[in-house]
C-alpha cells in the first residue's frame, strides 16, 4: 500500500506548504497580507474572511486558513501570461496539457480568440471580442444559447448575467452545482421547502453527534475538520460513512492548535466502509436499528413530519440480510452506529458528492435526511442537514437565479419590477444544454468562469459537444482545460479580476447561507483585466435596448445590490451592505424551529428505493474522487499527500483484490467500462474488496453518461468497471 508521507493530515506539512507557496508568490508577507484582507476565501463554501478580516470566520475564530485557500490565493498571484506564450504554444499542443500545467501558466491578462482553422490563440481587442460575442447572441434563436456560471463569481456578476439572459429572451441558464449538489437541492427542497443547509455554523458547536457521509472534508474543506475535532473534544461522536478509509478523517493535526499539532487529533469514533453506491442500504439499516431500539422521536414525527409511516414501514419491512448484503457492512457495525446515534441528543448530517454523484443521488440524500427526521434533528438548534458545498460562491450564484427556473416569488418580482419574463416553464439545465450542443442546437454560449468541459462525464463526448457551438465566450482569470477543449467555432477568453482585485466590493454566500462582503482592492496583474460586472454590462449594452432594468447604471455594485434586494427572496439585507458592512444570513433558510418552508409547514418524508446497482462476476464498483492536491477540476499537485499516491493515472484498489488478480503496486492495468478503457497503474488503499477509485476529472474519460433522473446530476460514482492486466 502506498505510504502517505504524513502520519496525520494537516500539521507541519500544511504549514510548510503555505510557507513555500508564499515564497513562490513573491514573499510570505505579501501572501499573508492578501490572505488577511477583508475578502471572502476564494476556495470552498465553508467560508471565512469578509468584513471580520481574512482568516476569520463568522464566529470570529482566527486563524481560519488552510492549504486550499493558500493554493487559490497564490494561483491568482501568478505573473501574467505573455503574448509570446500564445505564439509559442499552438492549440494542438495546449490540448495535451494537464489541468496542473494550465493552472500554472499564469494569469490571463488580455483577451484572446481562436477561430476554426487557426493554429494558435491570438490577442484580440476587448471591443472586438465583445462585439463578436454580442453579435452571435443577437443572431441566435433564443432557445439556442446557453449561459453558464461557476461558483467563483460574485453575487453581483451572477445576478446581472442571469438578468441579462432573461431580458435577452432565454432561460437556458445554469450553474456548475448542477453537476455536484443538484441532488441535495432537490432532496432538501422536497423535504423542507428550501434547497440549502438547514443549519448555521454555530449549530455545529452545539451538536453532540455528526454523521459525515460521502465526503472527505480533510482534503476538500479542511477547516470543517476543526469542528469535528471540537465536537469530539466535547464528548460527542463522529461517524464517518465512506468506502475509502481517508487519513484525514481518522487523524488530523490542526495547525492552529498547539496540542493537536504535536500529538494529532482523532477525527472519528466509528468509520463505516460500505460498498460504493450502497448508502441507501446503510441509512435504511441504521433507521431500522433505531426503530427496533425504540429510539425514534415519535412526538416530533407526529407533529412536524408528513409521510413518516411509510418511511418507517419500509425500513422495518426490509430484511436485515438484504440491507447488509447490499452495503457489505456487518450487523455489529450497524448496531454500534445505532447505539451512538440513539445516545446522542443533537445530531448533524453532513454529506458531499459521495452521495450526490449517483443515479440515485436524490434518494441517497433523502435516506440520510430520514435518519435525522427519525431523531427529531431537523428544525432544532444544534441539529440539521448540511450539504458540504464546493466553490466559495456556488450557493450564491444559485440564489441569484443562475438557474433554468427561479422561485415563484423571485420570478414574479422580476416581472413586476423590471418587466423581465421569468415565470413559466424552465429553460434547459446544464446537461440539457450539453445535449443540445451535441445536437448542434447551441449557437452561442457564455461561461462566467468554470470548466464545464472537464466537469462532464465522457470527456470525448463533452469536447465534441462543446466544439459544435458556434461562439463560446469564457470569462476567466486563468487558463483551464475547458478553454482549449471546449472551444466553439469562434472562441474568446475574456480576462477578469479575482475577487480581491475588484475595484468595488462584492458579496458571496457560504454553505451556511451566510453572506459576506469582500472589499477587493488589490491590484490585478498588469494588462487589460476587467471587472466581471463591467464585462456583463458591456455585453448588455451591445445586446439589449434600454429597458426597465437599467444596465447602464449597473457598473455600480451598490446599484446591483439594490436590485437584488428588490427581487431575491431572503436577500433584503444586501441593499445597504456596501455602506453598513453588515454581513447576514439569508432569511428563511436556517431552521431552528420545526416550521418548514413547505405548504403545510411540516417536513415531507419520502421512501428512497434501494437501487438495483449490482456488479456482476468480475466487475467492480468504481467511483471517481478528488485528491488532497486539487480543488474541483483544478489540479495543483500530482501528489495526493493523504493517500500516498504521487501520480494521477492510478486505479486505487484493495490489496486483497490486487493479490487475487496477481497485480502488484505500480503495475500497469487497464480499467474498462462500457465507455472505453484507460491505462493506469495500480495503487493500494484501504477500500473494501470489489471497489475501485480513480481521480476526477481525468477518469471522466471512461465514466459513461448516466444521469440521476430526479436531479439531472451525472453519476460520477457507482460505475461498473473491469480490470485487465496491461497487454493481457
Ligand atoms: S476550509 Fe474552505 S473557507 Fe476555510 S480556509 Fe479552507 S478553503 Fe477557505
Amino acid at each position: 500500500m502506498p505510504k502517505p508521507r504524513v502520519s496525520a493530515a494537516g500539521g507541519v506539512a500544511a504549514l510548510a506548504y503555505a510557507w513555500k507557496k508564499g515564497r513562490d508568490a513573491g514573499g510570505v508577507a505579501k501572501l499573508y497580507k492578501r490572505m488577511r484582507a477583508r475578502n471572502a476565501c476564494k476556495t470552498c463554501a465553508l467560508g471565512m474572511g469578509g468584513q471580520r478580516g481574512g482568516m476569520v470566520n463568522e464566529e470570529r475564530s482566527f486563524p481560519e486558513v488552510c492549504k486550499k485557500s493558500v493554493q487559490a490565493q497564490t494561483g491568482d498571484m501568478q505573473a501574467p501570461i505573455s503574448e509570446s506564450f500564445f505564439r509559442e504554444h499552438p492549440i494542438r499542443e495546449l490540448e495535451t496539457w494537464s489541468s496542473l500545467r494550465m493552472e500554472a501558466a499564469g494569469r490571463l491578462a488580455f483577451p484572446v480568440s481562436w477561430t476554426a482553422g487557426d493554429t494558435h490563440f491570438h490577442r484580440i481587442r476587448w471591443d472586438a471580442a465583445l462585439d463578436r460575442t454580442a453579435r452571435a447572441l443577437a443572431d441566435a434563436p433564443r432557445d439556442q444559447v446557453f449561459f453558464y456560471s461557476s461558483g467563483r463569481s460574485s453575487n453581483e456578476a451572477a445576478f446581472l448575467m442571469q438578468t441579462l439572459a432573461r431580458a435577452y429572451g432565454t432561460r437556458n441558464i445554469h450553474n456548475c452545482s448542477h453537476y455536484c449538489h443538484q441532488a441535495s437541492g432537490v432532496a432538501l427542497g422536497r423535504l423542507v421547502g428550501s434547497g440549502t443547509s438547514t443549519l448555521s455554523l454555530d449549530d455545529l458547536d452545539q451538536a453532540d453527534l455528526a454523521i459525515v457521509a460521502g465526503a472527505n472534508p480533510a482534503s476538500n474543506h479542511p477547516r470543517l475538520i476543526v469542528k469535528l475535532v471540537e465536537l469530539r473534544a466535547r464528548g460527542g461522536t463522529v461517524i464517518v460513512v465512506n468506502p475509502v478509509k481517508e487519513l484525514g478523517l481518522v487523524r488530523f493535526r490542526i495547525p492552529s492548535r498547539l496540542g493537536s499539532m504535536l500529538a494529532g487529533s482523532d477525527v472519528s469514533d466509528l468509520y463505516l466502509q460500505p460498498h460504493v453506491g450502497s448508502d441507501i442500504a446503510v441509512f435504511k439499516a441504521l433507521l431500522k436499528g433505531l426503530a427496533e431500539e425504540g429510539a425514534i422521536d415519535r412526538a416530533y414525527l407526529a407533529t412536524h413530519v408528513d409521510g413518516w409511516d411509510a418511511v418507517e414501514a419500509d425500513a422495518r419491512g426490509t430484511p436485515w440480510e438484504t440491507l447488509l448484503e447490499a452495503c457489505g457492512l456487518t450487523r455489529a457495525e450497524i448496531d454500534r452506529a445505532v447505539e451512538k446515534i440513539a445516545a446522542a441528543s443533537r445530531g448533524v448530517m453532513l454529506w458531499a458528492m459521495g452521495l450526490t454523484h449517483h443515479e440515485h443521488g436524490v434518494a441517497n440524500v433523502t435516506a440520510l435526511a430520514n435518519l435525522a427526521l427519525a431523531r427529531g434533528w431537523v428544525g432544532r438548534e444544534g441539529c440539521g442537514l448540511l450539504p458540504i458545498r464546493g466553490h466559495s460562491n456556488v450557493q450564491g450564484v444559485g440564489s441569484m437565479g443562475f438557474t433554468p427556473a427561479i422561485k415563484d416569488a423571485f420570478a414574479k418580482a422580476m416581472e413586476d419590477a423590471y418587466q423581465i419574463p421569468a415565470t413559466g416553464s424552465p429553460g434547459l439545465d446544464t446537461y440539457g444544454c450539453m445535449l443540445a450542443a451535441e445536437a448542434g442546437r447551441i449557437r452561442a454560449a457564455v461561461f462566467l468562469g468554470g470548466n464545464l468541459f472537464a466537469s462532464n462525464p465522457d470527456r470525448a463526448w463533452s469536447a465534441a459537444a462543446l466544439q459544435k457551438i458556434g461562439t463560446t465566450a469564457y470569462i476567466t482569470t486563468k487558463l483551464n482545460e475547458g478553454h482549449v477543449h471546449g472551444r466553439g467555432a469562434f472562441h474568446v477568453l475574456l480576462p477578469v479580476r479575482a475577487r480581491d482585485e475588484e475595484a468595488q466590493s462584492t458579496t458571496q454566500e457560504s454553505m451556511f447561507n451566510y453572506v459576506r462582503l469582500s472589499d477587493g482592492g488589490e491590484a490585478p496583474p498588469p494588462g487589460e483585466i476587467r471587472s466581471e460586472v463591467e464585462v456583463v454590462c458591456s455585453l448588455a449594452a451591445r445586446l439589449l435596448p434600454p429597458g426597465p432594468f437599467p444596465f447602464a447604471t449597473m457598473t455600480d455594485h451598490d446599484a446591483v445590490r439594490r436590485a437584488i434586494a428588490r427581487v431575491v427572496p431572503g436577500y433584503e439585507e444586501i441593499e445597504t451592505i456596501g455602506e453598513s458592512r453588515r454581513e447576514f444570513h439569508v432569511a428563511g433558510r436556517v431552521f431552528h424551529e420545526p416550521h418548514f418552508a413547505t405548504p403545510s409547514g411540516k417536513a415531507r418524508a419520502t421512501v428512497p428505493p434501494l437501487p438495483s446497482f449490482r456488479p456482476s462476476e468480475g466487475e467492480f464498483r468504481l467511483m471517481t474522487l478528488r485528491s488532497e492536491g486539487q480543488f474541483n477540476t483544478v489540479v495543483y499537485e500530482d501528489e495526493d499527500l493523504y493517500r500516498g499516491t504521487t501520480r494521477r493515472d492510478v486505479v486505487m484498489m484493495s490489496e486483497a483484490d490486487a493479490r487475487r488478480l496477481g497485480l502488484s503496486e505500480d503495475e500497469p492495468v487497464d480499467v474498462v467500462t462500457v465507455l472505453g478503457r484507460m491505462r493506469v497503474v495500480a495503487a493500494f488503499i484501504d477500500i473494501p474488496p470489489g471497489n475501485l477509485a480513480m481521480y476526477y476529472p481525468e477518469a471522466n474519460a471512461i465514466v459513461p453518461r448516466r444521469i440521476d433522473r430526479d436531479s439531472g446530476t451525472p453519476a460520477f460514482k457507482s460505475v461498473l468497471a473491469r480490470l485487465e492486466r496491461a497487454g493481457a
